[in-house]
């Protein structure tokens, strides 16, 4: 991807959610000639399609032409489209270039600014998060983004059409495995893998193929480039062998025998060749709950160490981050008992972390639609820690079915049902947990809402309460 040709240039942009139209938007600021399609004709696409005509953007809506990639030097796929689509193929034969639309935002980036990425399994929204909370505790611009919502290309727009100053910026970019695909030149500072697991695998042909992609992020790599990556995890120990890189590890159980961060006498504790051993904070002085919040924080803090954060920023950004929406967050407290929202908990592996966290007797609302799982896998976790369970939505029979022995279980209708019940099920010191492993689409239009209906219902019981 060469920018200087950019205004000569004929780019195709084939996808139209948030990252497609970032693209499609920093292409136009750059004088490309640009053109948005997508299979979907809803009403929504066509409105959009009069709001970018405005912007002096073309799209194209429904069954699309292969000649919309005759024409153009670049294609850009959204992450969501997969690789083996018609279109995509075609572009590839033709030997049009295949962009991915975190290599174009990057390459809009003048040399100076930084890039994080965050990549891995689980927890990337929540260490993209933390890690851009703690540079900007440390005064730099530092914007999460990517996956995280905001598209990387948008924000690295808005970067460039506010930046007066000159000041260097770091971007702090949530990256899926299906952003990594197609990547050829992407190059960040510091890579961050928090964990790897089999996942997505409708869309690969195997678990290998999945972490191949992942590998992309740091296929351009080198010194004095860094890879944060989990010594907890084993999967994550063969990772890119051959990258030229400085590995440095972290773990949630002791310290890592190589450079890195980890745990001592109780501490998160970080030790590498700048530093030598300093601790940072106690486990305990965290503000999110649960053994994968401790990795989340020390992946975070190796990560923004590596981009320029000073130590103080740093243990003052531990200590200050409030978490991402949905994920175990805490969200009132009525006569002792506190409630919390882990909306985004949609498979077991999440609920097992949240349940995991607590040490307090849980009254678990879960429930949902039912995502295959096998129940029956967590019953021992569910038999220890949780007092009551709340059934509600399209699972609640399968969910009944696999505790329902163990655990006093009631069946409620609605969410307003489930948190007054809650409340008169529990006592002081219980934790009212929503983590309903399993989708949200049979009463919601996505796990947001339902989180937010959640919180609503919480917060109109704590009112009327007092
Ligand atoms: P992602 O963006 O990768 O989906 P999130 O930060 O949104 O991750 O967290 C989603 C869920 O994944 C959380 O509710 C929690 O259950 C689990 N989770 C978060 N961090 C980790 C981690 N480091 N290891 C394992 N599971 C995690």
């Amino acid at each position: 991807m060469r920018i200087h040709e950019l205004p000569a240039t004929t780019v195709t942009v084939f996808g139209a959610a948030r990252s497609g139209l970032g693209a499609v938007r920093l292409l136009k600021s750059a004088g490309a000639v640009v053109r948005l399609v997508d299979e979907k004709a809803t009403g929504e696409n066509l409105r959009l399609q009069q709001e970018l005509l405005g912007e002096g953007i073309s799209s194209f809506f429904g069954p699309i032409p292969f000649e919309v990639v005759d024409d153009a030097q670049f294609f850009v796929k959204s992450p969501g489209i997969p690789p083996t689509h018609p279109l995509v193929c075609y572009a590839r034969e033709r030997g049009c270039r295949i962009v991915s639309e975190v290599e174009l935002a990057a390459a809009f980036l003048p040399p100076q600014n930084k890039i994080v990425a965050v990549t891995g399994t689980n927890g990337k929204t929540t260490t993209t998060a933390w890690i851009s909370h703690l540079l900007t505790c440390s005064g730099f611009y530092a914007p999460a983004c990517g996956n995280i919502g905001l598209a990387f290309s948008e924000a690295v727009r808005d970067f460039l059409a506010k930046q007066t100053t000159g000041a260097a910026a770091i971007f702090v970019v949530e990256v899926s495995s299906f952003q990594l695909e197609d990547i050829e030149d992407f190059r960040p500072d510091v890579a961050v893998l928090t964990n790897l697991a089999p996942d997505h695998l409708d869309r690969y042909p195997s678990y290998r193929e999945y972490v191949a992609a992942k590998e992309n992020i740091v296929k351009n790599m080198c010194a004095p480039d860094a890879l944060v990556w989990n010594s907890d995890n084993p999967d994550s120990v063969h990772f890119a062998p051959h990258a030229a890189v400085r590995r440095l590890a972290f773990s949630a159980t002791r310290m890592p025998p190589s450079s890195g961060a980890g745990l001592l006498n109780g501490m998160l504790t970080m030790d590498t060749d700048e530093t030598g051993t300093v601790p940072l904070l106690g486990v305990g002085e965290l503000p999110l709950v649960g053994k994968h919040n401790v990795e989340n924080a020390l992946a975070s803090a190796l990560a923004a160490f590596l981009a320029g954060a000073s130590l103080q920023a740093i243990r003052e950004g531990l200590r200050s981050f409030q978490g991402v929406e949905h994920r175990i967050e805490f969200c009132g407290e009525l006569r002792g008992v506190r409630f919390y929202n882990d909306s985004k908990a949609t498979n077991l592996d999440s609920l097992e972390k949240a349940l995991q966290s607590f040490s307090e007797p849980v009254i678990l609302i879960a429930g949902g639609r039912d995502k295959k799982s096998d129940y029956v896998s967590l019953l021992p976790l569910v038999r220890e820690r949780v007092k009551a369970l709340l059934t509600i939505g399209e699972a609640a029979p399968l969910i009944e079915n696999a505790w329902s022995r163990w655990v006093p279980t009631q069946r409620v209708a609605t969410m307003e049902d489930a948190v007054r019940c809650a409340m008169r099920l529990a006592q002081a010191g219980d934790v009212v947990l929503l983590s309903p492993a399993c989708a949200s689409y049979d009463m919601y239009r996505n796990f947001e809402e339902r989180g937010r209906h959640f919180k609503d219902c919480v917060r109109r019981l704590i009112e009327q309460s007092s």
